[in-house]
């Protein structure tokens, strides 16, 4: 048997066949998916390059394995959906079975999130690691939460920390000793919070359950930038509070020892992978009761505006909002 086969038998042996009546999944030409009844298909694609978006000297395959899913997670989150099924498409720069760590720990996390791997390709590369994961989610049809739904005086919410996996980022590309005075248990939570990204799945079904977000999106490019593809599409602006914007203690701790300002990698930095939605105003004291009994962790940190401006508020002095961010042809 092929090397490429021998891989594609460990992997289905992992995987469960029996995820829904009337399921096929890897073995056969397509992987069928019967839909459930009064939903929406949601579909997203997530291609990850070895010199481009990780580096394997910085990036163990666990943690690799894990982040390709969870970032297309992350994305299924933004709309308010479930998380269904999976395929994975890999290009190897050699042969597969050093790569098994990579696709148990994709495995382990589909099996984590209720995530069926349901197919794939596994081809070999001459152009490093190359990695490609589609996830298909569910949502009540027409309830899917678009980056068009903001209005003036809605307000704009965060969900957990942002800024951390930028800093984390910083630290794992570092080549000397990291700066001193800062714990160990920062810097590492600092970078795993960059290797192991927690996609707001829970939040984002709340959020849609209850109809509390009129726009949402994940922060993958920074949350200046991600904010404002909200804004574009809705056609608004925001009044953005500075102080308001949730830092962790690590990340100000950090940010302290280094002698750098935490709101950079805050509003700028990317991969953080939390939400970030906005509130109709007549709704947000229902948010507030859900950030009270801790069925949510968010932050309000601005108000959606007739526009077109966008405003940094920092010690009542008002800036553009730049939005600056990852961009890929810079
Ligand atoms: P085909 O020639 O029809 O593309 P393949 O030989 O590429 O089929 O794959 C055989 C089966 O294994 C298919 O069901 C495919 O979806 C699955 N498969 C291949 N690679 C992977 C992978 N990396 N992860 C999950 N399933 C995979
Ligand atoms: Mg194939």
């Amino acid at each position: 048997m092929g090397a490429e086969f021998e891989l594609i038998s460990h992997i289905r042996a992992r995987v469960a066949v029996d995820a829904a009546p009337g399921f096929v999944g890897i073995g056969d030409d397509c992987a069928v998916w019967p839909p459930r009844d009064g939903h929406d298909l949601l579909v997203s694609n997530d291609l990850l390059l070895e010199g481009v978006h990780f580096e394997l000297e910085t990036t163990p395959l666990t943690d690799l394995g894990y982040k390709v899913l969870a970032v297309n997670l992350s994305d299924i989150a933004a709309m308010g959906g479930e998380p269904r099924f999976a395929t994975l498409a890999l290009g190897l720069p050699g042969l597969p079975t050093p790569f098994i760590p990579l696709v148990d720990a994709f495995v382990d996390a589909a099996n984590a999130h209720g995530v069926v791997l349901a197919g794939g390709d596994t081809c070999a590369s001459s152009h490093g690691l190359v990695i490609s994961v589609t996830v298909f989610g569910e949502v009540p049809r027409g309830q899917a939460v678009a980056r068009t739904g903001a209005r003036a005086g809605d307000g704009v919410y965060v969900t957990g920390t942002v800024g951390d996996s930028a800093a984390g980022l910083t630290l794992l590309k570092q080549a000397g000793p990291p700066p001193a005075g800062v714990s160990e248990q920062a810097l590492d939570g600092l970078k795993r919070r960059h290797l192991r990204p927690s996609p707001r799945c829970r939040e984002g079904i709340l959020l849609r359950e209850e109809g509390l977000a009129s726009a949402m999106i994940d922060v993958s490019d920074g949350l200046a930038q991600d904010l404002g593809h909200i804004l574009t599409a809705s056609g608004v602006g925001a009044d953005l509070e500075a102080e308001a914007v949730p830092l962790s203690p690590m990340l100000r701790e950090y940010g302290t020892a280094c002698d750098s300002d935490p709101l950079e990698w805050a509003l700028y930095g990317g991969e953080d992978y939390e939400l970030v939605f906005t509130v109709p105003e007549k709704r947000e004291r229902e948010l507030y009761a859900r950030i009270g009994s801790g069925a949510i962790q968010a932050a309000r940190i601005g108000t959606v505006t007739a526009g077109p401006e966008r405003r940094l508020l920092r010690s009542g002095v008002a800036t553009p909002l730049e939005s600056r961010g990852y961009e890929h042809f810079r």
